[in-house]
């Protein structure tokens, strides 16, 4: 999948291992509560629904989460996609 492709390109781009990442994408969420994807351990999980809600490209959001498994958190002053809320993320290309 393209947007999956995007993803790992900005970070193995600058540097970033991310070969054992699994990643799946989702058609809906289960959350009423704007979660767009998580992460746990080698795996991200993004809701497409909730990423189009919010207006974040969806290789945005799997980058994002991605950020999580290499051990950013929100608001990293280097990486913008690192922001911590769907509205800030809104509209943002990779
Ligand atoms: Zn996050």
């Amino acid at each position: 999948m393209k947007e999956i492709e995007n993803a790992k390109a900005y970070w193995s781009s600058r540097g970033y291992d991310v070969t054992k990442v699994k990643v799946n994408i989702r058609g809906s969420t289960p959350f009423s509560k704007p979660v767009i994807g998580f992460q746990v351990n080698d795996t991200v999980t993004v809701y497409r629904d909730k990423a189009e809600e919010y207006g974040v490209n969806l290789d945005v959001a799997i980058a994002h989460e991605i950020g999580h498994y290499l051990g950013f958190r929100h608001y990293d002053s280097s990486h913008a996609i690192m922001r911590g809320a769907a509205t800030q993320l809104r509209g943002m290309k990779l």
